[in-house]
């Protein structure tokens, strides 16, 4: 089989390897969809989870099923699926205490291209098939479809985290892909105004049919400043991050009332050491007093997260394919697609390459 893979931190390339085994619960599959994800270009150009030699990239794919093991009974050879960018051991210790996505250590449901061979190959293998696939439902747009194993999943849990009450006032920092998600997730758990900071117009555009009502720029002076003017100075309930470097935490927590939650999604990849840290104003966190309170979560996997995500695209709560600005058609358009998600221009939501 062949793959588009990480070489070693700074360098990808096409490469062949054996066709993976499928155990009696698994399932290999073929791409039908793929996109390339912000965590890859972490993985690969920052080094963010250490070294990989040959390991093929990609979390997010929906595919066609081309083999199930004999213990599967949902799933069989032909099958269309969403194929989730988390797929968790269901049966630890960890998930049974409602982490799944940190079954086996922190991070350990999240294989795909971070210790085990990612989707973009011509063929990948799925563990525990029965409940790591969900069957994509018809009618559904490969573009659309796409966007459910880690857009919306991660992108919903920002706002899921962030304790959003009906009426609610909450700020989204960032608004690429994941951010976008944030906001259209705030709205869907009943914010009232939703402040949605960042600057590529394809995004600022996307962001207000989401439900953003007020968009700013980060690059027009300090963002909790701008959003603190706004409300007076009062502030938001809460605070889902999703994009910026470090610092981005001094924003979040300035800006939070007492009685928030930072929401945070963001992978902070991008020049930290091991023994670096992620500074917290001290002040503004009321000396580590305020109640004002982080969450941090890893993209929900499995079967029922994806059945929900395709319960809100399939009933018309949010339309995901807004956000595939950018459609590829062919396998061997990955390498371009995954580069162009390093770049980000100005134009770029999310790169898809329909297979
Ligand atoms: P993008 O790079 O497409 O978007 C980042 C956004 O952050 C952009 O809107 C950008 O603005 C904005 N931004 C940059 N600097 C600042 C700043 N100082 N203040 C406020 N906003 C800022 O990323 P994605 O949406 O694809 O991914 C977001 C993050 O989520 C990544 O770190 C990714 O790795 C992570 N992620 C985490 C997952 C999880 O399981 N927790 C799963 C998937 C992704 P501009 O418009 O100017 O570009
Ligand atoms: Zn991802």
């Amino acid at each position: 089989m062949k793959g588009l893979a990480m070489l070693k931190i700074g360098e990808i390339g096409w490469i062949e390897k054996d066709r993976p085994a499928c155990g009696p619960r698994d399932a290999i599959v073929k791409p039908l969809a793929l996109a390339p994800c912000t965590s890859d270009v972490h993985t690969v150009w920052e080094g963010a989870i250490g070294d990989r030699h040959n390991l093929i990239l990609g979390h997010e794919a929906l595919g066609i099923v081309d083999e199930v093991g004999s213990e599967v009974k949902d799933f069989k050879p032909g099958d269309r699926v969403i194929v989730p960018a988390i797929t968790p051991d269901w049966e630890t210790e960890a998930a049974q205490r409602g982490f799944p996505s940190q079954t086996g250590g922190p991070l350990g449901g999240w294989k795909f291209s971070n210790f085990k061979d990612g989707v973009f190959g011509d063929c990948f293998h799925v563990n525990l098939a029965d409940y790591n696939l969900a069957h994509l439902p018809e009618g559904m747009s490969l573009e659309a479809g796409v966007m459910l194993p880690d857009m919306l999943s991660t992108g919903f849990m920002g706002a899921e985290n962030a304790n959003i009450q009906i009426g609610s006032t909450v700020a989204v920092l960032g608004i690429g892909p994941v951010g976008l998600c944030g906001v259209a997730g705030a709205r869907l758990r009943g914010a009232g105004r939703i402040f949605a900071v960042g600057t590529r117009p394809a995004s600022v555009r996307v962001a207000k049919e989401y439900g953003a009502t007020d968009i700013i720029s980060y690059k027009d002076g300090n963002t909790a400043d701008q959003i603190l003017d706004r409300t007076g100075g009062a502030g938001v309930d809460a605070v889902i991050i999703a994009g910026g470097g470090p610092d981005i935490m001094m924003d979040a927590i300035n800006v939070a009332k007492p009685g928030s939650v930072i929401s945070n999604i963001n992978y902070f990849g991008s020049g930290l050491g091991d023994q670096d840290v992620i500074p917290l104003p001290r002040v503004g966190w009321g000396f580590g007093m305020a109640d004002k309170n982080i969450m941090t979560g890893l993209c929900p996997g499995g079967r029922v997260r994806m059945e929900r995500l395709a319960e809100v695209v399939m009933h018309g709560r949010m339309d995901p394919a807004l956000m595939a600005t950018h459609v590829f058609k062919g396998f061997d358009k990955l390498e371009e697609a995954l580069l162009l998600m390093k770049d980000k221009p100005k134009d770029l939501i999310k790169p898809v390459v329909i297979v």
